[in-house]
């Protein structure tokens, strides 16, 4: 058993942060809270760790990304989605391994750990390898194999993407740490007959469905053109828009789309760095939340955003939509920090998560004050969303288990998986270079 103290405690994003207060941890649990002393005097045998002058929070949730694309880095830069997809990043997936998926992961996951991230989505080829790093690293994640029409290079033809996916659902349905969702890419690359074979799936195990929907203008005028339908209509027709869907970014969305999504209680992942350095759009956020849609906030894949800095994407959320309207009371550094916690493992099919509460699971982060611009404290929420970026959190935890210790990632050599990334993106190089 931990009693963990800090001068700041954030216990949810929709409480008053506590000051000089304490957690009790054990196992994977947070077992009390209350105020320092109160708590030392009921729990006089638990190991104490003081983290001083620092704020304990709820762990963030990347709640969409492509964790793997860390090898794709700057790759195809300032170039439409449809361009970047079909003339960069499709052709070099076309010779994916999965050792480079194994050691993108990692990778990510050292970045993401940096920025407070806990639990992440992740939709890629290869899923297999991702799966093992989440395993080996000791953090959290949702995620599935990306199933297209066209054949992958990691299961080869679709049927094959099916059935990995019912074995991945079967192997992980009681994972700790790890939860499997059914994952066709976008309308514009499955079939309804795909959509409709991933969503049965999916019913059978009770298992989310992620997709991306509604990202460009291009795209909804695609699937206008070819199924006489915007893409919500469109999933709607076939039976996929309930509970259970997470969709990536619906940044063109109709005020009766945003209804339809909020009346079919579907969850949204939010990339607001990817929207705009794609040139998708600015995603109509307040709006959503005000319909009563559950949001959350996610990086998308590192080869469009260009980081895995979730703190950042945070501050990125928040003021886009203030530039937008010209109101600067839009989306609020509380609800955005909502957003990334409990809006977030909710979105993500977690419901003991998102926030520090007596049974919840011990997902949590540590930023220290002793930073130049965390100085000084008026507000926590404002501090974190505002001021704190990558590599201002010190310490992490995962389901009780300390993975990032003052600095220090503990589960893993993350100098391997940079060094072993580099090598790769020499292979990368090479076959683009051959392709030309
Ligand atoms: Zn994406």
């Amino acid at each position: 058993m931990k009693i963990l103290c800090a001068k700041y405690v954030i216990t949810s994003a929709t409480e008053e942060p506590k000051k000089d207060h304490a957690l009790v941890v054990e196992g994977s649990q947070i077992k009390a809270l209350g105020p320092v002393s109160d708590i030392k005097d009921k729990f006089p045998q638990a190991e104490i760790i003081d983290f001083g002058e620092s704020i304990v929070f709820p762990g963030l949730v990347n709640a969409h990304t492509h964790a793997p694309m860390t090898i794709f880095r700057g790759l195809a830069d300032d170039l439409p989605l449809m361009t970047w997809l079909e003339n960069y990043i499709f052709p070099v997936e076309k010779h994916l391994r999965a050792y480079w998926v194994y050691w993108g992961t990692k990778l990510a996951i050292a970045e993401m750990l940096r920025s407070g991230v806990t639990l992440f989505a992740d939709m890629y080829l290869f899923e297999k390898e991702v799966i093992r790093a989440v395993e080996e690293t000791g953090v959290r994640a949702t995620l599935g194999e990306g199933l297209f029409d066209f054949p992958s290079p990691s299961y080869g033809p679709l049927e094959k993407g099916l059935a990995l996916t019912e074995e991945l659902l079967k192997e992980f349905a009681n994972h700790p740490r790890i939860k499997i969702m059914v994952c066709p890419h976008a309308t514009y690359t499955c079939s309804p007959d795909t959509l409709k074979r991933a969503a049965a799936i999916a019913d059978r195990y009770g298992a989310l469905i992620h997709i991306h929907l509604s990202e460009t203008r291009e795209e909804v005028s695609l699937i206008k053109a070819r199924y006489g339908q915007n893409p919500p209509a469109h999933l709607d027709s076939l039976g996929l828009l309930h509970e259970r869907l997470l969709v990536a970014h619906a940044v063109q969305l109709t005020d009766e789309e945003i209804e339809l999504l909020a009346q079919k209680k579907v969850k949204v992942a939010h990339c607001p760095e990817s929207n705009l350095k794609l040139g998708s759009g600015i995603a109509p956020v307040p709006a959503l939340l005000e319909a009563g849609v559950c949001v959350g906030i996610g990086t998308d894949g590192p080869a469009s955003n260009n980081d895995l800095d979730l703190l950042g994407e945070m501050r990125t959320a928040a003021l886009i939509q203030k530039g937008l309207t010209f109101d600067p009371t839009r989306l609020p550094a509380q609800k955005v920090f909502e957003m990334a916690t409990s809006l977030g493992a909710k979105a993500l099919g977690w419901d003991i998560l998102g926030a520090l509460k007596e049974g919840y699971q011990a997902d949590l982060c540590v930023v220290s004050l002793d930073k130049e611009n965390l100085v000084p404290c008026y507000e926590p929420f404002s501090l974190l969303v505002y001021s704190a970026r990558a590599g201002d959190v010190t310490d992490v935890m995962v389901a009780g288990e300390f993975v990032m210790r003052r600095g220090e990632i503990l589960t893993f050599d993350v100098r391997e998986a940079k060094e072993q990334v580099k090598k790769i993106s020499q292979e990368v190089r090479d076959i683009l270079a051959q392709r030309n």
